[in-house]
Parts: structure tokens; C-alpha cells; sequence
């Protein structure tokens, strides 16, 4: 076999492999160039999703005309000059290699002008050749054009996504940017997008990126630990994300993907979590270049630290301190509103299954069902109603054989609210009833979510779904991966009578719902909208079930919750009326029972 020496355009292509797989990894190459060079001001403008152009206009020190072809040489670098200096890297780029590999793939035009200059120069590339270089006037800065990515590699081209998946690619690059260098201006267009944020620091990169909410959601944090340090903004613990889109980290000034300091933050929130719910953060570390590797990675996005340990405890103590107060608040809240997993022993208690459940016999063992997490399943499609280990109510007529059935204190009875006597409320949720020889607790909220959900579901099947506009609509920011996920699901939600619609890129209205989910808690269902769409569930009927679902939840978080005697009264017959299962939609049972002979036993009456 034959050796050859590969020329340098076979060589660039190869090369620029591993620098350009989308138009959003040119645009990172780009800025970040433009960032280096000491920019103030970045504007990203992209057509086509920037594969049919994508043009980076900075502000920063240009290039002087003989150096032009210069930059376009493979390995050609200003960053660095020896050996040593790898290990002090304070640039974003250091390599040398996006200049020609973006070169090797797509055609280039570049315009730049120092200040020390009295004219800009031009130069062209057109499918890896130099085809101008050129003076010409230009402003100080530097101009890069970029278009016709990968028209001479179709193949290359083929595994592109379409133009709007790409453009939001970059769009989340620009995101990140934004929050990586906060005190930028950078304006971004495309056909469909203006974008633009004020370079005024990091608490005005956050609105600029995440809106108001999210802003007055979070808390400062800042611990000074020198030669390191931390700051930046995290979540209050009740304001929380379904991905971990939302969390940034930046070491140095550069954008990075740190398991490692997503798992120290996520230590501090982790017992007042709901599953599939994570903190939102943007922090910034500092530390000294020689304890940070930045040099592991192609697009350099993964760093090494020299000692984890101590990041990852620094992190994690600068983030407690900031929001330690906030979660002592949390505390006193609701357990529910936190997601702390229902325990699944429950001892003695028998879960009723349904009204026609009997009471087992107590040397029976507890029903061993586990109770789901109230949250969106992301199993299969099954799952949204109570999963199989539950039977199915037993048919009427063998209710009607238990009614025959002699039974003393310790064997069959059937349920049912109504015959019961109410004896009270505990801790403002469960409703406590007495009947013969058995004590039943209900979840008020739980029961109310079922026959909630039951009436929608009812509604919407018989077609007769009524909705109610709001007075005002509820106004809320998402990222830019969920709102394309949003877009794509607005008439599924219209189906189920929820008016969601675009206001702005990343900002979207709900401007009318269900008549029955009146009085819903926005944000919770906004979080569980989220959610929903982050699934990968792919069966429109799953999906509106979900949400109705999601609906009723956040309509019952959003009511009162003393409810007077009469309420209760009507509850406690609606139940018994609709013959409900006697789980909530998520799969939570809705009645416990204890008998009086399990009580005696606690007090040791009887053995
Ligand atoms: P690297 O960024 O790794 O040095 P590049 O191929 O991205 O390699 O760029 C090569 C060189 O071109 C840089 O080192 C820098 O001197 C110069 N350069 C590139 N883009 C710009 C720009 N926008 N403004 C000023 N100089 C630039
Ligand atoms: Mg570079």
C-alpha cells in the first residue's frame, strides 16, 4: 500500500471535521474570535439557519491586511507562541484552526481594518482557494461572511437538521454567550428573530436572556476565595426547570458542560426537588489558568480541573449561602409543593382502591402498591392511569356479593363517603371519616383533582369543552429549545381549550382555558407544560391527557384550601356519586384506611 503525503486541502477538510459540524459551531468559532480580539459590540446575523450565510461583525482590533492570509493558514495563531503559554491560555481560541477549516467548507469573505490602519483589506475564499485579497475602506473591526456551508461536500451537507432547528442551535449558542460575557453588546437577526442584549452586566444579561420571572426568581450568589471565586445567580427553591437547560456554567469567561458543577449545585437543592426538576443557575468561576485544562476537548466546551474536589466544594458552599435562607422558607411549606417522595411504607394503612375495596383482613399485608410521584410520567402511555398492579373496581355485582356477606369488625365493608361521619381536618389536607369499626383519610386534594380531571375528560370527549377567557393573560419566558417545542404542540393544546400563543420569540400568552380549570396556579402548570413537551411522548391523545391532567393538578394547587363544612359536605358526595377510582390522575391514592383493631394494637389494648 501506498503512502501519500495528503494535500493541504484534503487535509483542511478532514481537519475541519472536527471544528465545523453546523453552521451554530461557525458561529461559536466566530464570536469567539471576535470576543478575543477585544470586541465590545458582536452582531450575529444569520439566514437560512445559517446555512445559506452567516455574517459576524465586531468591533474589535482587526487584522492587518498582510496578516490576512495569515489567519487563513492552518495552525496560524496570535494566542500563542510556545509550549508554556498552553498552560496559561487566557484566549478563547488558541488553536488556530477555524479560519481555515470554515474556509474548507464554505466560502468566506473577510473585512477588516485596524486602528492603526487607513484602510480595511478584503479577502475571499471560494471552496478552500484564495480568490481576492484586496484594500478597501472599511470601519474598524472586523466583518466575516460566511456562506454556502458544505455546498462542495454534499454528503457533509446531508446531515444537516432543517434551517429552524439549526437557527435555534445558534440561538442557544448566542444565549450562552451572552451570559458567558455579560458586559458584550450582542444583536442577533435572522428572518423571523431580533435579538439583542445591553452589555451591562450580569444581572441585564439574565433579563436579556430569561426575562423578568426567572430574574426575580433567583438570588445573588458570591463567595471570594481567593485565587477562586464564584458568582453569578441561582433559583430560589420553589422556582425550578423540568431540564437542565437552564443551568450555565462558565469557568474563566468560557462557556463549559461541567457534570461536576451541576452535580455541587444540584446538592444543595436536592431534597427539596421534585423528580425531573432542576435548579436554574448561571455562574460564574474564576481561577487561576493553570488550574483549569481547557485543552480536552475539539470545541474546547469540557475542561479538567487540577483539583475537582475543591471547585465542586466551593461551588457548592457559595450556592448555599445565597440561597440557605430561601430554603428554610421552603421547609415550612407544603411537602407536596417540594416533591419529597411519598414514603411508600404505609404500615398498616390499606389503600382503598375504589369504593367497592374491602377492608383486608389485618393479617393480610398491606397493599404493596407504591404511589407515583406526582409529575408527568414518562413512561409508557399505560401509566397515566393507575398502573395494572391496581385491579380494576370489582363489578357491581360483586359488591353486591360483599353486601351479603356477614362481616364482623375485622373483614369486609364497603367505602362510602357519604355514610361515613366526618370527624375532621388534619394538617389542612386530609379529611378524616368514621365508619363502624374503620377510620378513613382522605386527600382533599387529591379528591378533588380526580373529579376534576373526570369532568374535563367528560367535557372534552363529548366534545361540549367550554372555555374561559382570562382578564388578563398569563404572560410567560421559556428558553428557545421549549419554545420550538411550545410552537410545535399549540393546536394540541387548543384541542384541549388552552390558548397558547407566541408574544415574541421566547415569550408566550395563555389567554384562555378550560372552563373547569378556572382558578389554576400558572406557574405550576406552566412548569409541568414544560415538561410535557420535553417528553419524548409522541402519541397526541397521551399528550393531551397529560395535560389535562397537569391542568387540573395546578387548578387545585390554585385553591383554597379551607374549605368550610359545607364544601367538604360536597366533596364527601360528589365522590360517592361519581363512583370515582379512588386514584388521583398522577396514580396517589386518594383513601387510606386503618381499622379500630389496628389502632388498639398501637396502644397495645390488644396483641
Ligand atoms: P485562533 O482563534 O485559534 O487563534 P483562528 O483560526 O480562529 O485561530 O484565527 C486565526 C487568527 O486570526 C487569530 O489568532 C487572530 O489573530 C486572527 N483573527 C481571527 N478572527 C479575528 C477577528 N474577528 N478580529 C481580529 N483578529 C482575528
Ligand atoms: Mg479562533
Amino acid at each position: 500500500m501506498k503512502i501519500n503525503k495528503l494535500q493541504s486541502e484534503i487535509f483542511n477538510r478532514i481537519a475541519a471535521g472536527e471544528v465545523v459540524e453546523s453552521p451554530a459551531s461557525i458561529v461559536k468559532e466566530l464570536t469567539e474570535n471576535a470576543i478575543d480580539a477585544g470586541a465590545t459590540e458582536i452582531t450575529v446575523s444569520v439566514r437560512g439557519g445559517g446555512i445559506d450565510s452567516i455574517r459576524i461583525t465586531d468591533n474589535g482590533c482587526g487584522i492587518d491586511f498582510d496578516e490576512l492570509p495569515t489567519a487563513f493558514l492552518p495552525h496560524a495563531t496570535s494566542k500563542i507562541r510556545s509550549l508554556d503559554d498552553l498552560d496559561t491560555i487566557s484566549t478563547l481560541g488558541f488553536r488556530g484552526e477555524a479560519l481555515p477549516s470554515i474556509a474548507a467548507v464554505a466560502d468566506v469573505t473577510m473585512i477588516s481594518r485596524t486602528t492603526e490602519s487607513e484602510f480595511g483589506g478584503k479577502i475571499g475564499y471560494e471552496n478552500g482557494k484564495l480568490v481576492m485579497h484586496e484594500e478597501c475602506g472599511a470601519s474598524f473591526g472586523t466583518v466575516i461572511t460566511v456562506t454556502d456551508l458544505f455546498k462542495y461536500i454534499p454528503a457533509r451537507k446531508k446531515f444537516l437538521n432543517k434551517p429552524s432547528r439549526e437557527e435555534t442551535k445558534i440561538f442557544t449558542l448566542i444565549e450562552h454567550l451572552v451570559l458567558a460575557n455579560p458586559n458584550i453588546v450582542f444583536k442577533f437577526d435572522s428572518e423571523t428573530k431580533h435579538f439583542s442584549s445591553p452589555g451591562e452586566g450580569l444581572e441585564s444579561a439574565v433579563f436579556a436572556v430569561y426575562g423578568d420571572t426567572v430574574l426575580k426568581n433567583t438570588v445573588a450568589v458570591e463567595l471570594d476565595e481567593p485565587p477562586m471565586r464564584v458568582t453569578g445567580f441561582a433559583c430560589v427553591p420553589t422556582f425550578t426547570k423540568p431540564s437542565k437547560n437552564y443551568q450555565n456554567v462558565i469557568i474563566n469567561g468560557r462557556y463549559v458542560e461541567s457534570q461536576d458543577i451541576q452535580y455541587a449545585v444540584y446538592s444543595v437543592y436536592a431534597q427539596y426537588l421534585m423528580k425531573r426538576q432542576y435548579p436554574l443557575f448561571v455562574l460564574h468561576i474564576t481561577m487561576p489558568f493553570d488550574m483549569v485544562d481547557v485543552n480536552v476537548h475539539p470545541s474546547k466546551l469540557q475542561v479538567k480541573f487540577a483539583d475537582t474536589v475543591k471547585v465542586k466544594s466551593l461551588v457548592a458552599r457559595a450556592v448555599k449561602d445565597a440561597v440557605l435562607p430561601k430554603l428554610t422558607d421552603a421547609k415550612k411549606l407544603d411537602e407536596e409543593d417540594f416533591g419529597v417522595e411519598p414514603s411508600p411504607d404505609y404500615g398498616k394503612a390499606h389503600i382503598l382502591r375504589s369504593f367497592f375495596d374491602v377492608v383486608p383482613n389485618m393479617q393480610v399485608a398491606a397493599s404493596s402498591r407504591q404511589p407515583v410521584a406526582d409529575e408527568i410520567s414518562t413512561e409508557p402511555a399505560s401509566s397515566f392511569v393507575p398502573s395494572s398492579d391496581i385491579p380494576e373496581p370489582p363489578p357491581e355485582k360483586h359488591y353486591l356479593d360483599m353486601q351479603s356477606v356477614e362481616y364482623g369488625a375485622e373483614s369486609a365493608e364497603r367505602f362510602d363517603p357519604v355514610v361515613c361521619e366526618y370527624i375532621g381536618k388534619l394538617f389542612n389536607t386530609y379529611l378524616i371519616l368514621e365508619h363502624g369499626d374503620n377510620c378513613y383519610f382522605i386527600d382533599q386534594h387529591a379528591a378533588h383533582e380526580k373529579l376534576l380531571y373526570d369532568k374535563l375528560l367528560r367535557s372534552y370527549e363529548s366534545k361540549r369543552l367550554q372555555t374561559q377567557p382570562l382578564m388578563i393573560p398569563f404572560v410567560f419566558d421559556v428558553s428557545a429549545s421549549d419554545a420550538e417545542l411550545i410552537n410545535e404542540n399549540i393546536d394540541l393544546f387548543e384541542d384541549c381549550g388552552f390558548g397558547i400563543s407566541p408574544f415574541g420569540d421566547y415569550t408566550f400568552t395563555l389567554s384562555y382555558l378550560p372552563y373547569e380549570c378556572a382558578g389554576i396556579d400558572f406557574q405550576s402548570f406552566v412548569s409541568d407544560l414544560l415538561l410535557l413537551v420535553n417528553s419524548r411522548e409522541k402519541s397526541p391523545m397521551i399528550l393531551k391527557e397529560r395535560l389535562m391532567q397537569s391542568a387540573c393538578k395546578a387548578a387545585v394547587k390554585g385553591e383554597i384550601d379551607d374549605l368550610s363544612k359545607t364544601e367538604i359536605e360536597s366533596l364527601l358526595g360528589e365522590m360517592s356519586a361519581k363512583n370515582i377510582t379512588l386514584f388521583c390522575p398522577h396514580g396517589r391514592p386518594i383513601a387510606v384506611c386503618f381499622s379500630k383493631k389496628e389502632i388498639e394494637k398501637w396502644f397495645k389494648r390488644i396483641v
